[in-house]
């Protein structure tokens, strides 16, 4: 290790549990990372720092005004400039440590391209905010066999575990029959996951909360990718910084488990994924098939017939009051002002063809 590396990462290698070997491997690792909010941002930014060698970041959402108070490598341009979250995420990454390979990847991870978008990777990371794409990473880390980490947070509260698979309870283990991605209901504070109705759009979010989850999720990233994990089995971890309670419960495999003892992948095998998805409280997602679209071509034809036409490299956005409609270059659309898939699907056919 050269002396200016071993400059930056002086405090990492005197600690014990990492030392220059650690450091070595840590700067060897590749990473990724599935959705980059408010758990995101914050695992990202621990991780860059600590000097991971890559790290590729996925996320289908760009960047707003709300996200500000916890998706904290964001600043008031990426709104103004409508990023994608995954472009604005790299740049300010690459600001903080230029030596490490960061790389935003702007889509919706789904059966379709999760394989190739994951493999050869050394840990994966859940940033995401839904169930659905969970028991899909949880699939493709099985199949994969990559080690990947749970975490979720909600109101003042948040959990997380680390999976190996083969050696340790998966998500599917975890959550037993809900494990079809039907649902996933737990009960007010329940250590296994927040229940279903409530999300960062229902209920909000604390930052404190997404800060001390990610914290535990970097932590636990830092021993698997330095090779000094010791525990066993899967912990899930729970903490709830409001009225201070946590958790730390041993959680069993499940000798009948669909994923991780029968191989069974049918989250991968794209039978639960619908191409019409709700996304956020009142927006809709549709991702039917993947066309390449000339936005500044497609910009000046659709700012003959609605509002506020604008866009940048990456995305295009124009108002139909009372909606709003996003389209990304690989022709996926996120509707804002409506829970109705067939009103998105109407939009996107009349603006965007079909
Ligand atoms: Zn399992």
């Amino acid at each position: 290790m050269d002396s200016s590396l071993q400059d930056r990462y002086s405090r990492q290698i005197l600690f014990a549990g990492i030392g220059e070997d650690g450091q070595r491997r840590l700067l060897a690792s590749r990473v990724v990372l599935v959705g980059c909010g408010a758990l995101g941002t914050a695992v990202a930014n621990l991780l860059v720092r600590a000097g991971v060698g890559s790290l590729r970041i996925i996320d289908r959402d760009f960047v707003e005004a709300s996200n500000l108070q916890r998706q904290t490598l964001f600043e008031e341009s990426d709104a103004r400039e409508g990023l994608p979250k995954a472009v604005a995420a790299e740049r300010r990454l690459c600001a903080i440590n230029s030596s490490v390979r960061v790389e935003g990847v702007v889509a919706d991870l789904t059966s379709r391209n999760a394989e190739e978008l994951l493999a050869a990777h050394n840990i994966l990371l859940d940033g995401t905010d839904n169930f659905e794409t969970r028991f899909l990473l949880n699939d493709a880390a099985v199949k994969l066999g990559i080690p990947w980490i749970y975490a979720a947070v909600v109101g003042s509260y948040g959990v997380t575990m680390t999976i190996r698979p083969g050696a340790t309870a998966c998500l599917a283990c975890l959550l037993g029959a809900n494990a079809d991605g039907a649902s996933v209901n737990g009960s007010a504070h329940s250590p296994i996951a927040p229940r279903a109705d409530e999300t960062c759009d229902t209920v909000g979010v604390l930052n404190s909360a997404a800060g001390v989850i990610a914290s535990i999720e970097a932590a636990e990233a830092t021993k698997l990718l330095v090779g000094a994990y010791i525990s066993e089995d899967a912990r899930l971890v729970s903490f709830d910084v409001w009225t201070g309670r946590h958790q730390s419960i041993r959680i069993e495999r499940n000798p009948a488990c669909r994923v991780c003892i029968a191989h069974e992948f049918r989250h991968l095998e794209g039978q639960a994924q619908p191409h019409v998805t709700m996304c956020g409280r009142d927006s809709v997602q549709i991702h039917e098939r993947s066309r390449s679209l000339d936005l500044a071509e497609l910009s000046r034809r659709i700012a003959a017939v609605a509002a506020d036409v604008r866009h940048n490299d990456f995305l295009l956005r124009f108002c139909v009051p009372p909606h709003e409609v996003t389209v990304f270059a690989d022709g996926r659309a996120i509707i804002k002002g409506t829970r109705d898939p067939a009103i998105a699907r109407s939009l996107y056919a009349r603006y965007l063809g079909s």
